[in-house]
């Protein structure tokens, strides 16, 4: 990477996390895809991996004739300005062997979407964060709630919490149950 492309890319005001990423997969050896995602995550010399949830067994959600996923929401600190932090995950996901026809909402080995980005609202033609359906999705509420239960919606000011509590009134909790109490361990 130039200087003149890094620039753009980089941001020096960084804070302390406060950036939320969903990490899903349904196919192959789930748990060992999201944590080799996390490793490389952790690895990266522009992000910091700060909290990791739990995994969750999830039922699929959208296109629903395909296998359970598992999934989880880790928070970052990252250097990457929103657009860059895209590229570098989508970059990480063909590394583990996503492919790059997978259709929307279909079966993959790795997805991994930006959720929250601290407080920012933005609507691009390539990203949306706060992510478009992060309040209709328990695999992202229950994660995101156990790692930061007090967060809050930047653009509603509705509290996620919030958000899964009335979730989970129409959607049978078992939809998303705890895999395990994964403490992800830096290598
Ligand atoms: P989904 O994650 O909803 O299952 P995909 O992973 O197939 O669907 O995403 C398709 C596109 O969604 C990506 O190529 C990306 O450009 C766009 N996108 C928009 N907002 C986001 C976001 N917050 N995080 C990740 N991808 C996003
Ligand atoms: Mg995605």
């Amino acid at each position: 990477m130039n200087s003149d492309n890094s620039k753009i890319r980089r941001s020096s005001n960084v804070g302390g996390g406060g950036i939320y990423l969903g990490i899903g997969g349904n196919i192959g050896d789930r748990e060992l895809n999201l944590t080799r995602a996390l490793t490389i995550i952790s690895a990266h010399p522009d992000m910091r991996l700060l909290r990791v949830s739990s995994f969750y067994r999830t039922s699929p959600w959208g296109v629903t004739e395909q296998p359970w996923f598992l999934n989880a929401i880790c928070e970052i600190e990252t250097v990457l300005y929103p657009a860059a932090l895209l590229e570098e995950l989508k970059r990480i996901e063909r590394i583990l062997g996503r492919e790059k026809s997978t259709p929307h909402w279909g079966p993959r080995a790795i997805d991994l979407d930006i959720i929250l980005f601290r407080s920012i609202v933005m609507r691009t033609p390539l990203l949306t964060i706060p992510h478009k359906h992060c309040t209709e999705r328990l695999f992202v509420l229950m994660p995101l709630v156990e790692i930061a239960p007090c967060i809050v919606h930047p653009e509603t000011g509705v509290s996620f919490r919030n958000y899964l509590d009335e979730l989970l009134k129409t959607q049978p909790e078992e939809a998303c149950l705890k895999y395990n109490q994964i403490v992800f361990k830096k290598p």
